[in-house]
């Protein structure tokens, strides 16, 4: 009866650095929605890695590209151009609309692409004096870890201890168009947002917002750089979070699923007006656009050229939300969400979103907790109908049990 989780959790514990705290759940491996422990239990995986397992665990077409791919060639640099490379790039550019791809590998990399970008498009092209370009930013943004991104945080624990800061980034209240109007300028070159927030608790902003910031743009002769990190591929129901408002932003950035769960894959995608700004030797990556992710980037899109997975996570996460609704009141204070992703807030009186997620975890259901009393769902695209339900029992019985 020696269970292997307890060493395992005090070995991961002894020998990393303490910039997580993870649920006590030791995983061996995963398949679809499912992932099983060291000791052989089996959880459904309602977080999956963020949204960067949109397409489940070892996605059996993402497993064979990638293994296609490893038999061939995995790394040339760009300094070289290889035969998986434009493939990627047309097919993603073509899932966007537009017109060039610049594929970099995490998701902050992509952000720090696009502020770049919009930085030099400032002073080329829009006439922006030098050194004096803003990015407008929203109130509990969350765009990655670098140094740049965490100066806007406005999230004490992302930014304090960290500066000092990169200056030239402007703060709003999320979902506040008066606020934008007041903030942009001559001097802004970019309105940076996530179409909904992910870490800051799934907040969906009030409707009519992405439209209008697309208008206001548009106005003031500015980018409108859309985070679709966390929002995009699928997960919302549509492609991109910003079409439930028939929004086209300047600039899509995308990372966590773009790898299928197998590589760290993000990009950058925009007008040939706006990418095209860049010229040799200006910005780049030793892995970004390497072989393995091209490969595995291109049959992301042609999963996500088919439809079927915005049409499950439509459908799927109308079922979900239905579910959740019908717990508020049963110790869910609030639901918010699209698609197959729900910020749940626990009744506070009845215990934290940790403990909710730890709960959870021991009857095999596999959540992520923010900012105290949420929890975060955003299972894989692939899960079923059935899945959803007995998650759903799950929460139910440890509100119940609380
Ligand atoms: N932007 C958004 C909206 C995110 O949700 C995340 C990750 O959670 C990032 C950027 C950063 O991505 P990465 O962790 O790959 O750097």
């Amino acid at each position: 009866d020696m269970l292997r989780t307890p060493a395992a959790l005090a070995d991961a514990e002894r020998w990393t650095a303490h910039n997580y705290h993870p649920l006590p759940v030791v995983i061996a491996d995963g398949d679809g929605a499912w992932v099983t422990d060291v000791d052989g239990r089996r959880y459904l995986d309602c977080l999956a890695g963020y949204s960067a397992l949109n397409f489940g665990h070892r996605h059996p077409r993402l497993i064979e590209a990638a293994h296609a791919q490893l038999d061939r060639i995995t790394l040339t640099s760009r300094a070289f151009v290889h035969d998986q490379f434009a493939d990627f790039c047309r097919g993603l550019a073509e899932l966007c609309g537009t017109d060039l791809v610049l594929p970099m590998n995490t998701g902050a990399e992509a952000v720090e692409t696009a502020i770049k970008v919009a930085r030099k498009w400032g002073y080329r092209v829009k006439g922006v004096p030098d050194g004096r370009a803003t990015i407008v930013v929203a109130e509990n943004n969350f765009h990655g870890r670098t140094t740049t991104i965490v100066s806007f945080s406005t999230d004490p624990d992302a930014r304090d201890d960290f500066g000092p800061y990169t200056p030239g980034f402007v703060t709003v209240p999320y979902g506040d168009l008066d606020a934008l109007a007041a903030a942009v300028d001559d001097t802004t070159v970019a309105v940076l947002l996530e179409p909904i927030q992910g870490e800051a608790g799934v907040l969906v902003p009030p409707a009519g917002y992405l439209a209008g910031v697309r208008r206001l743009c548009d106005e003031r002769n500015t980018l409108f750089i859309a985070d679709e990190i966390q929002s995009g591929l699928g997960r919302t129901g549509r492609t991109f979070a910003v079409e439930h408002e028939g929004v086209v932003p300047d600039m899509y950035v995308l990372g966590k699923a773009l790898g299928g769960g197998i590589v760290p894959v993000s990009a950058v995608a925009a007008r040939r007006e706006v990418l095209g700004v860049l010229k040799p030797g200006e910005h780049g990556s030793t892995f970004g656009g390497n072989p393995l992710a091209c490969a595995v980037g291109t049959e992301v899109v042609k999963l996500l050229a088919t439809g079927e997975f915005q049409r499950r996570s439509a459908a799927l996460g109308a079922h979900l939300h239905a579910g959740l609704g019908a717990l508020v009141g049963q110790g869910v204070v609030a639901v918010r969400g699209r698609g197959l992703w729900a910020g749940v807030d626990i009744d506070p009186a009845l215990m934290t979103g940790r403990q909710a997620c730890e709960r959870l975890a021991e009857r095999g259901v596999l959540a992520k907790d923010t900012h105290g009393s949420t929890i975060r769902l955003a299972p894989p695209l692939v899960v079923t109908e059935g899945d959803l339900d007995w998650a759903l029992e799950q929460l139910a019985a440890v509100l119940r049990e609380a």
